[in-house]
């Protein structure tokens, strides 16, 4: 329905009458501004401070603590997961649960430390009891990782698991036909593999996790 004011506007412009507004007029034709968060710009402290003091979603009021991500700021590879866990909002970093161990022992298979990489996640706060991230959170966080992308300019991306892999490429295509096979993010390589706590349930398809992590070090070697 058209707002009173609105008419009385309409009706006065087509009398050719100026209309003269109060300073704090809030139109409401206006589209909304966009208030998605902007990490734009921002060094390494700036966004660190930026994600811990967050509230854009309502996991803030959930949290324990912020989880912004850990490793080399220059690394050639990045780990991207889906959210922090229980151990995770507790322990304040990614990937130190049992999932954590076995990604631990993954990267030490292809001859890299768990400090070699840098590790983050889509989401910088525990969605509770560990359900799937919900859109609106996704988005609201996206700027952060955006951005860390950006700091660490990796030579590849491991993205592991459904949600992150389908975020970051925007598909709802299963893991299964994602992985094995490199992707772009941009400018950068992108492997997708299954997450390391379907791998605990699933250790029949540790194999597969193995030729996608040879596939991330391959991409690495040929553009060193
Ligand atoms: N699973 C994830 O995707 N990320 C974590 O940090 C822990 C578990």
């Amino acid at each position: 329905m058209t707002h009173p004011e609105q008419q009385r506007r309409a009706y006065l412009e087509a009398l050719g009458i100026d209309v003269w507004l109060p300073r704090d007029h809030v139109d409401p034709d206006a589209e909304e501004p966009d208030v998605r968060v902007s990490a734009e710009g921002m060094d390494w402290p700036e966004l660190r401070e930026s994600v811990a003091s967050c509230t854009r979603c309502a996991l803030h009021q959930s949290r324990t603590q912020t989880v912004f991500g850990v490793g080399d700021p220059n690394a050639n590879w990045m780990i991207i997961g889906e959210a922090p866990g229980a151990e995770e909002d507790r322990r304040g970093e990614p990937f130190v649960g049992r999932a954590g161990k076995l990604l631990d022992e993954m990267l030490r298979a292809t001859g890299q430390k768990r400090a070699g990489v840098f590790i983050a996640n889509i989401l910088k706060c525990r969605p509770p009891n560990n359900r799937d991230p919900k859109p609106e959170e996704s988005s609201e966080c996206r700027a952060y990782l955006e951005r860390q992308i950006e700091l660490v300019q990796p030579k590849v991306i491991l993205a592991v698991g459904r949600i992150a892999a389908h975020l970051l490429l925007e598909t709802d295509t299963p893991v299964g036909r994602l992985r094995g096979i490199r992707h772009q993010l941009g400018d950068i390589p992108l492997v997708v593999t299954y997450h390391p706590a379907y791998l605990l349930r699933s250790p029949s398809q540790k194999s597969k996790s193995w030729a996608d992590l040879c596939l991330a070090r391959k991409i690495v070697a040929e553009t060193a």
